[in-house]
Order: C-alpha cells, then sequence, then structure tokens
C-alpha cells in the first residue's frame, strides 16, 4: 500500500528528547538561554489583544518579519559573536560590515531551516547530477538527497578534519555539479574563512549553485554574505534554532539574490503557502529588534567553548578547533559511546554518533557556565 519512494527514505534522527528525568541537555545544540523577555510578551500580546489573528491565514510572504531580518542582518553583519553591542544596539565588526543594504526581497523565511533546506533542493538540484558535500557535514543533506532522489558525490574531509576544498572542486567540475556544506561545518565545528570560500566559488561551476548553512555563523564564523555581492548563484540558509533561542519555535531563512528568493517561493507556494504561523512571524520580528541580547549570549558561550576546550585539551583530550555552540572532542581509551553513557549517568546528556569514521567523538553543546562545570566534574571522574 505504500509508496515505492518510502524504500528510499532514511529520516534523520535528532538528538535524544528524553521525558524520564531531568537532563541537562546538552546534545542538540540548542541555545541555554531563554529568549529576550520581549518575545514572550510579543507572543502574549498576540494571543490577547489580536485573538482574532489566530482564526486568519497568516501572511503568507511573512513580510514585516523579512524585513526584522533583513535589519538585523545589516546592524550585526550577520554574525553576533563579533558585533559591537552599545546599550541595546548592535553594529557589525569593521570585518563583518556587509557592503551592502540586504533587502527583505533577499529573504526568505521557512518552518525551521531544515524546511528552507527542503525547499533549497528541491528548487535547486536534479537527479540528473549528483550534489557535492563534505563526506562528514549536517545529516539533513543525505536524507534530502533520499527523499529527492539526488545522487550523492560525499567528498571524505582532509586528516585534520578540514574541508578537501580541491577535491570537492575538481568533482564538482567533473560533473558540473552544485555544492552544500554547513560554515562552520558540522559536528566538527571548524569554519572555513570568507575569502577561502569565495575562492572556492570562483573555481566552482558558475551557473551551478552554491548553498552554505550559516547555521553556527553567529558563535564565531565569517558571514558569506557580503559575497552575494560578487555571486549570483550563492544561496545562504540560516536559521533562528540557535543563536536566537528559538529551536521549539521553528524558523530559518535563505539570503541570496530576489531572482533565487523568488524561485524558493514558486516552489513554497506550490507546496504550502503558510510555512510561518501568524504567532512565530510576530515572535521572529520581535527576536530581531533584541539582537544585542542574543550577541551577548553568543559571545558568552563562545568564551564557554574557549574555556572548555581549554579544560580538555589539558586533560589529555583531542578537541577540534570549534566556531560553534559546541565541541567535538575525543580521548584515547574511550569510545564515543562509553562516554555519552557515563555522562548520561550524571544527568547529563550530549551526541555520539555511531557513523564510522567518528565514532569515538563525542559532540557536547556549550551550556550555561554552570551547566559546563557540573560536566566537567564528570568528565574527570571518568
Ligand atoms: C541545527 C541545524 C539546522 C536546522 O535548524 P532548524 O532551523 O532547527 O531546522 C540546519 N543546519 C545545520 C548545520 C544545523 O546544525
Amino acid at each position: 500500500m505504500l509508496a515505492k519512494r518510502l524504500e528510499k527514505l532514511h529520516p534523520y534522527v535528532p538528538g535524544e528528547q528524553p521525558k524520564d528525568r531531568d537532563y541537562i541537555k546538552l546534545n542538540a545544540n540548542e541555545n541555554p538561554y531563554p529568549p529576550h523577555p520581549a518575545v514572550a510578551e510579543a507572543i502574549k500580546g498576540a494571543v490577547d489583544r489580536r485573538t482574532e489573528k489566530l482564526g486568519l491565514y497568516p501572511d503568507p510572504d511573512a513580510n514585516v518579519l523579512r524585513t526584522s531580518i533583513a535589519d538585523m542582518l545589516n546592524s550585526t553583519g550577520g554574525v553576533f559573536c563579533t558585533s559591537k553591542i552599545s546599550g541595546e544596539k548592535c553594529e557589525p565588526s569593521e570585518k563583518d560590515k556587509i557592503p551592502f543594504t540586504v533587502t527583505p526581497d533577499m529573504i526568505f523565511c521557512g518552518n525551521g531551516s531544515d524546511e528552507v533546506l527542503s525547499f533549497v533542493f528541491y528548487t535547486f538540484f536534479d537527479g540528473d547530477r549528483p550534489l557535492v558535500m563534505p563526506e562528514f557535514t549536517y545529516s539533513f543533506y543525505p536524507v534530502y538527497c533520499g527523499y529527492y532522489g539526488i545522487p550523492m558525490d560525499a567528498i571524505p574531509l582532509k586528516s585534520d578534519w578540514t574541508l578537501d576544498k580541491e577535491k570537492m572542486l575538481s568533482s564538482a567540475n567533473k560533473n558540473n555539479s552544485s555544492i552544500i556544506f554547513a560554515n562552520p561545518n558540522a559536528p566538527t565545528g571548524l569554519s572555513l574563512t570568507r575569502d577561502e570560500v569565495a575562492e572556492m566559488i570562483r573555481k566552482a561551476p558558475r551557473d551551478r549553485i552554491f548553498v552554505v548553512d550559516e547555521a553556527y555563523c553567529d558563535f564565531g564564523g565569517e558571514s558569506c554574505i557580503p559575497l552575494l555581492k560578487d555571486f549570483d548563484n550563492l544561496v545562504i540558509v540560516r536559521t533562528f534554532s540557535k543563536s536566537l533561542s528559538f529551536a521549539g519555535m521553528r524558523l530559518g531563512y535563505v539570503v541570496s539574490s530576489p531572482d533565487l528568493i523568488k524561485a524558493i517561493f514558486t516552489v513554497k507556494n506550490s507546496f504550502n503557502h503558510f510555512p510561518v504561523d501568524f504567532i512565530t512571524q510576530t515572535a521572529g520580528a520581535a527576536s530581531c529588534k533584541e539582537a544585542w541580547y542574543y550577541a551577548e549570549n553568543a559571545k558568552k558561550i563562545a568564551d564557554e567553548r574557549d574555556s572548555f576546550t581549554e579544560f580538555l585539551r589539558q586533560r589529555g583530550w583531542f578537541v577540534i578547533d570549534s566556531r560553534t555552540n559546541f565541541v567535538f572532542t575525543k580521548k584515547d581509551g574511550l569510545s564515543g559511546d562509553a562516554i555519552y553513557q557515563a555522562v548520561k549517568k550524571s544527568g547529563i546528556l550530549i551526541r555520539h554518533f555511531a557513523t564510522p569514521g567518528i565514532e569515538d567523538f563525542v559532540r557536547i553543546t556549550i551550556g550555561t557556565h554552570e551547566q559546563m562545570e557540573q560536566l566537567k566534574k564528570t568528565l574527570e571522574s571518568l
């Protein structure tokens, strides 16, 4: 009774959300800080004072929200962690200044960046050639390849866990393929500089789409938004889930040229006119206005990450340099699963992947200072 296409599906497995006890959750790269109070106020206001709006379809184009996102990107440069905060205002650091104004017609919003990625795959990738990606990157990309019947060309990382840019490019040029990766990458946490990405795009097929997923950029990466000035085949995917404490609300977006955004709208309107509901649009727009608060949190998380990395290295752990809100680490003599199990016993959840090649590692989301102190105690007792 089932459609044949189901055989090609290999669903993504998210970090566990257990109910048996109150764990400290350091396994899904969620933000340990709550949304700004103004976000809750905006939701309450929407429900109490605009109750009738709950019975009406939301703005299908999310225009107010897209304007708010554009404003936020212009005022932070797309990197919270390095933006300059004064009072309740942000300003991009010198190196993150965007050399043009991001406009709402350069933004597309969807129900989490997972859905946004699904629209991007449908809009830009055909089944007639492989899509080039790193072997280890966000594990939803292979899932969507199965979903849409897109062949995959997964290029192994180099021995230092960095992307093999040369192999990715030669492979893409051989088949005239599109390229996708996360920058910073997951689960490694390593980041390419904007100049390195620019050089890749210059050498990649110019009539194919080049996708950079910036889910973690706010924690210390370099955003590729400034490159939109030079490349009309660049598509940047971003999410509210991590740096904007919004994983429970579901909001992701694309930044690209107005022409490519229009194409994604065509796909969205052929699938679901209203992927972002009225409350999420309201809460999302309210979040953008408090970018300074989320920038402060991103700085705290980045500081905590750096001191946690130092802590681990002093105790003989191998830790990959992270520009994200997590670290990817392993220790000789301990299996990834053993670390995961021992930490779970102490009431803390971290992530372990059984995938060959990375099975010794664990991925630990950076929590609050108190949470990290508790985790350190457990790790010292291993
Ligand atoms: C978390 C994550 C996403 C998905 O984010 P949502 O907006 O919550 O769907 C996309 N890409 C990468 C690399 C991520 O880590």
